[in-house]
């Protein structure tokens, strides 16, 4: 993805309450690798459930907050994540949800899916066994990974505008 500064950042989250975006956590912005990445994402510091995902849609950067569900999946299971479709223990894979909510409050909606559970499908897809690890195959793993992220973010776009139109 292309570089994003911390300005550009705090200024793109589409389903942020005001309060959100005061205590909005930066990323290490300088140490990301912008070619290696197809969503920037992380988790709040300092809340358990609160993770962020921001990315490009064209030239309109676009943020969502991210809620994981509480408790996680059963431990001992596979799991797949519906962004970068690794297949992992199912503890690393939550199901997180956009909350429909703008500056006017909170819709009580949400979209939501399942996805890493540290919000780094860009890292999962460059690491695992070198002999599955070619060129090709992290071309398409992020093709595929670049494809389903920004159809989440405009699913979730959408539901918003309607939900605030309606
Ligand atoms: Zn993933």
């Amino acid at each position: 993805m292309r570089e994003v500064t911390e300005t550009e950042l705090r200024a793109c989250f589409v389903n942020a309450t005001p309060r959100e975006l005061d205590q909005l956590p930066i990323p290490g912005l300088h140490e990301t690798i912008w070619a290696e990445r197809e969503y920037l994402g992380w988790r709040d510091p300092h809340s358990s459930r609160l993770g962020y995902m921001v990315l490009w849609q064209g030239d309109r950067l676009v943020g969502l907050v991210v809620r994981a569900a509480p408790g996680g999946m059963r431990p001992g299971i596979a799991a797949m994540c519906a962004l970068c479709h690794s297949t992992q223990p199912a503890t690393q894979v939550r199901m997180f949800s956009a909350r429909l909510a703008g500056p006017g409050g909170d819709t009580g909606s949400s979209i939501g899916t399942y996805i890493c559970e540290d919000l780094s499908c860009s890292h999962i897809i460059r690491t695992g066994p070198p002999h599955l690890l070619n060129r090709d195959r992290i071309a398409s793993r992020a093709e595929g990974l670049h494809g389903r992220v920004t159809g989440f973010a405009a699913r979730v776009e959408r539901a918003l505008r309607e939900a605030l139109d309606g």
